[in-house]
């Protein structure tokens, strides 16, 4: 493992302990990466789309001026229309995708910017670039013959995991290999072959730079992202997780729980055996929160004694197994050595009648409020109430 371990530090710059297993997971692929590095992921390759393809689209728009002094009007008219096509796609892309942040959103994206840079290069090679060699001494065909150059360049702007970086690298290789091999008429096959050797080595130069994005990327959100005390997401990133699950889910129609748990009477702790003695008993309660949740769960410390959890995918019934389960298990103990109690809320988005994920948050509080209310250590579900029937059935 310790080859396996070099090889990761050259390529990301983390070392020590830092480097661990899951890290090193997290950079081969976005498997077991959370909800809010996925999101967050995406937002920034979706924001690089946006400015890579304004430019690129001012660029190729810009370039008609120096066609139209170097070629000849029929070659003109050609490549200022795969300009204006191009440019026309790239002007799209940039608008179309301000308010998507999902990596679904970014992949779409990518491989429509690429995509579309790729098939550009395609039909300009063979009218500006039938022969390789001419290209290294001719200005304006100079400008054409760097352009693959330029869109290898481009992976290195996002934060790209081992698996997508080899896949982009390999899709755009063979495209470029179909279009030297196909669109010129060079009868040496040497010059092409040089064009896709430096293409391969600047490839790997972006894929090194977009990995390496992805670690620092991967150690930024974890560590801004989550409790120092408890290990659990912190408030702010709790809602931001919440916010893209709650849409998921409404979206799909499907279940959603929310969990508000609140610890009983911990303000004593604190008052008898001090602040320290309350730190510890929340981190144990925490992991024991964390222990008792399925892998696709997630555990907020919502306030001092309070914790959120989500469980997507999950109705009522199952979030409540998932509470009783808790509740067997336990919390842990207060330092008299009497177990640690809670009054727990739960609410599920499809049978309620939340809007945002606000009122399911705010449905689970009052359900945790009920409970507390009632004698704490205990737990209720939000009902929806049933509906009032109609004059139509009451005659029926
Ligand atoms: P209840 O059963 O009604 O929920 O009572 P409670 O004492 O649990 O709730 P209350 O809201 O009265 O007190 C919460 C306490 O949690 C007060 C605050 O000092 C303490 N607290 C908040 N954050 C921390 C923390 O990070 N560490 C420790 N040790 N205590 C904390
Ligand atoms: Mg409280
Ligand atoms: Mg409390």
């Amino acid at each position: 493992m310790s080859w396996l371990r070099s090889i990761f530090k050259l390529l990301t710059g983390v070392s020590g302990e830092k480097l661990t297993v899951e890290h090193m997971g997290r950079l081969l692929t976005s498997v077991n990466h959370s909800p809010l590095l996925t999101r967050r992921r995406s937002l920034v390759i979706l924001s690089r789309i946006r400015l890579l393809s304004f430019v690129a689209a001012i660029l190729i728009l810009t370039g008609i001026l120096i066609d139209y002094i170097y070629y000849d009007p029929e070659t003109f008219i050609k490549l200022a229309s795969f300009r204006g096509a191009a440019a026309t796609i790239l002007f799209i892309l940039t608008f179309a995708t301000r308010n998507s942040d999902s990596l679904q959103s970014a992949y779409r994206a990518l491989f429509i910017f690429v995509g579309t840079n790729v098939i550009y290069q395609a039909l300009y090679q063979p009218i500006v670039l039938p022969d390789y060699l001419q290209s290294i001494v001719d200005l304006p065909t100079a400008g054409y013959a760097l352009y693959p150059f330029l869109i290898a360049a481009c992976f290195a702007l996002f934060p790209l995991n081992i698996k997508e970086s080899f896949l982009g690298a390999v899709l755009f290789l063979t495209a470029e290999l179909l279009i030297v091999t196909l669109a010129t008429t060079d009868l040496n096959p040497q010059p092409g072959l040089g064009v896709l050797i430096a293409l391969c080595s600047a490839c790997a130069l972006s894929s090194f730079s977009a990995i390496s994005q992805m670690s620092y990327m991967v150690s930024l959100v974890e560590q801004a992202s989550v409790d120092s005390l408890t290990n659990c997401y912190s408030r702010n990133s709790g809602e931001e997780i919440l916010d893209v699950q709650f849409r998921i889910a409404s979206r799909q129609q499907s279940h959603l729980s929310v969990v508000f748990l609140d610890i009983d009477s911990f303000k004593v702790i604190n008052d008898r055996y001090g602040h320290e003695a309350g730190d510890k008993v929340l981190t144990t309660a925490a992991k024991l929160i964390r222990r008792n949740l399925r892998e696709s769960d997630v555990s907020i410390r919502w306030g001092g004694e309070e914790f959120l959890m989500i469980l997507p995918h999950t109705d009522a019934d199952g979030a409540t197994r998932a509470i009783r389960r808790l509740r067997a298990s336990g919390l842990g103990k207060r330092p008299d050595g009497k177990p640690l109690t809670a009054s727990i809320g739960i609410a599920e988005l499809q049978s309620s009648n939340a809007e945002t994920w606000m009122d399911l948050v705010e449905l689970a509080d009052a359900e945790m409020y009920k409970a507390k209310t009632n004698g704490k250590d205990d737990f209720r579900v939000f009902m929806p109430k049933p509906k009032p029937k109609s004059k139509m059935s009451k005659t029926a």
